[in-house]
């Protein structure tokens, strides 16, 4: 069986990221490490980037705008003939973004012009800027994006969808509102995993990769498939979304 695959998970996060990678393992899980800035993918690479089943991502995360100097973006795009996936990347126009959305524009733009970035597939944040983001990567037309934990506009899924996006699901938006909502505009086959863990919440405790199988059945449950079947299904929209990059 192909292993499943949780496209944006902040490994680094967690107290011990090898206990997780080894429960991951046991679930047939491989994890997306999303890293904030090039330093930190450079750490998250040499630590775990070994280890089967992790696929370390270059990232320079939108809330860290103000930080970002000219000296960084430049080592992101030095970096990125190494790199295999990016991410996390993208904007936030929520409050915790507002103030610095002329240089969250300058970064993510800056990323998407290099042609190299546009053939990787990458997990985009996009919270309270949807339409920003949708626009930013429509006109890049890059290969495979996914927008990850979406919460904007449903009016605006048909037109992530018709620019080829994907969209990633994680355990906290099978149990809220908004997130059930947003599962009921999607394709099934335009669906894939994430757990945007340790941040993100299952529960009362941090969400982990081998969380995962939780979200199945409830697609599953959704989709009126058996679990197996939403699992395949699953899996051939991973293949799918690298294949195309
Ligand atoms: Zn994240």
């Amino acid at each position: 069986m192909n292993a499943l695959l949780d496209s944006h998970c902040h490994l680094t996060g967690y107290q011990d990221p090898v206990a997780v990678l080894r429960q991951a393992a046991d679930a047939s899980v491989d994890v997306v490490a999303v890293s904030e800035d090039p330093g930190e993918y450079r750490l998250l690479r040499a630590r775990l980037g070994r280890r089967p089943g992790v696929h370390p991502a270059l990232g320079m995360h939108p809330l860290r705008a103000h930080s970002f100097t000219p000296a960084d973006l430049a080592r992101f795009l030095r970096m990125l003939p190494e790199a295999e996936w990016i991410g996390e990347i993208g904007l936030d126009y929520s409050p915790a973004g507002r103030s610095t959305r002329r240089a969250q524009l300058r970064i993510f733009e800056a990323i998407l012009s290099d042609p190299r970035t546009g053939a990787l597939p990458m997990t985009v944040h996009s919270r309270g800027a949807e339409k920003d983001t949708l626009s930013r990567l429509a006109q890049t037309g890059a290969a495979a994006a996914i927008l990850h934990w979406y919460t904007g506009p449903l009016t605006l899924v048909d037109d992530a969808l018709a620019a080829g996006l994907w969209f990633s699901v994680n355990p906290a938006m099978t149990t809220s509102v908004k997130g059930r909502a947003l599962l009921d505009a999607l394709p099934p086959d335009r669906i894939l995993l994430e757990t945007d863990g340790p941040f993100a919440r299952y529960g009362k405790r941090p969400a982990r990769p081998a969380d995962l199988a939780d979200v199945i059945v409830h697609l599953a449950t959704r989709w009126a498939l058996t679990p197996e079947h939403a699992t395949q299904q699953l899996q051939s929209n991973q293949q799918r979304l690298l294949s195309s990059t």
